[in-house]
């Protein structure tokens, strides 16, 4: 098999056997003849020319068997939960999930009788003895949001395998070109590929690749909830797919440099990124990552996120993340609001932390603005 840029570049690409065009050709069509070709039927079906070649290079990126694209992550993230869980089925998910993520588990969860337990730490260990005689599915995110508190993937990969339990990884923080969870014993592997993977910050999407005997699961399920994505953006993804490698190199270079520009400054009380030496995860993080990411976060000393956000004049305030530009948020303010005081205390999110998905301006600007931020 190719190396990863190269499958970055080529793999899934359509060939155009009309006009011999170099890029995979966008299929916008809702209906297919079918008599040559019944595996082209419709796009709900998530069998059209441009989800097979986007789904191809996801699955190759992923090193997995197979993957699925659909409209959204949470499309993604429900779509395999429903698969996997019915009524009096328990799952077992770990501390820190991402907002979307947990507000439906709290909110959709209960009424169709599904039960569910969110650990108290990120260990294997911790999440093992949340295990019930009803467990099917165990859930993990790592790094995680907004503290990038780091998993050790195979050991939950171990225990679910020995547990009879299928594992769940939200990959979408690490990308597939820092962390390929799948090759490490993980069953499968979602992905909001609103950030990372489409890189631009103008796509919404959502990607699960994994083992090929639950994929045809998902698949079916798939089908019926119909968060199935559209062939314009389809191929937004690919063609943005095939630069994922350049892009997060170099969004980990500059999160690198800025985690230890913040970590020496003066006025920053604590640094969250898992490069840093001092990170509680990063000896994990150094086995199961080939790169650290572009989020990190970290605390002002004695001053409000939102206060701090206003000084920054090229950094934006705003939500979402994996962008080609440097955005920063307040966890308190924002994602992790609704959760209040003592919920957030709990969590160990504080007023000062801000949050940062670090993008691929010259990292020396970058600096500049956090130093006139910070003074
Ligand atoms: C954004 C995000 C999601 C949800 O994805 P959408 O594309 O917004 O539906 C899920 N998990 C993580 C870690 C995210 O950052």
């Amino acid at each position: 098999m190719d190396r990863f840029s190269t499958r970055c570049v080529h793999a899934g690409t359509m060939h155009d056997e009309v006009k011999k065009g170099i890029n995979s050709p966008i299929y916008t069509s809702t209906s297919f003849e079918f008599i040559d070709q019944p595996d082209t039927i419709y796009p709900r079906y998530l069998n059209t020319p441009n989800e097979k070649a986007v789904a191809e290079k996801i699955a190759s990126l992923e090193d997995a068997e197979s993957a699925l694209v659909f409209s959204s992550g949470m499309a993604a993230i429900s779509t395999v939960l429903f698969t996997f869980l019915g009524k009096g089925d328990h799952s077992v998910f770990q501390k820190g999930l991402y907002g979307g993520t947990s507000h439906f588990l709290e909110r959709e969860f209960e009424r169709f009788g599904i039960e569910c337990t969110v650990a108290t730490s990120q260990t294997a260990e911790d999440m093992e003895s949340c295990i019930r005689k009803n467990t099917r599915v165990v859930y993990i995110e790592t790094p995680s949001n907004p503290l990038l508190s780091i998993t050790d993937i195979q050991a939950v990969a171990d225990m679910a395998k020995k547990r009879g339990l299928i594992s769940i990884i939200d990959n979408t923080f690490a990308s597939p070109v820092n962390q390929q969870p799948a090759a490490m014993g993980i069953d499968l592997v979602v992905h909001s590929a609103t950030k990372y993977m489409g890189g631009h910050s103008d796509i919404l999407a959502g990607a699960v690749a994994g083992r090929e005997e639950l994929m045809k699961e998902v698949y079916q399920t798939g089908l019926n909830f119909g968060g199935s994505l559209n062939a314009n953006t389809l191929y937004l993804l690919e063609r943005s797919l095939k630069t994922i490698h350049v892009r997060v190199e170099r969004i980990n270079d500059n999160a690198m440099e800025l985690a230890h520009f913040l970590e020496t400054h003066q006025a920053v009380k604590q640094v969250n990124y898992p490069g840093l030496p001092g990170h509680m995860g990063h000896k994990i993080a150094a086995k199961q990552m080939s790169g650290f990411g572009g989020m990190l976060s970290f605390e002002v000393k004695g001053q409000d996120g939102l206060a701090f956000q206003k000084r920054l004049k090229l950094i934006k305030p705003s939500m979402s993340l994996g962008g080609l530009e440097s955005i920063c948020s307040s966890p308190a303010h924002t994602s992790h609001r609704h959760l209040g005081p003592e919920g957030r205390k709990a969590e160990g999110i504080s007023e000062e932390l801000i949050r940062l998905s670090v993008g691929i301006e010259d990292v020396e600007d970058l600096k500049a603005d956090l130093e006139q931020a910070l003074k």
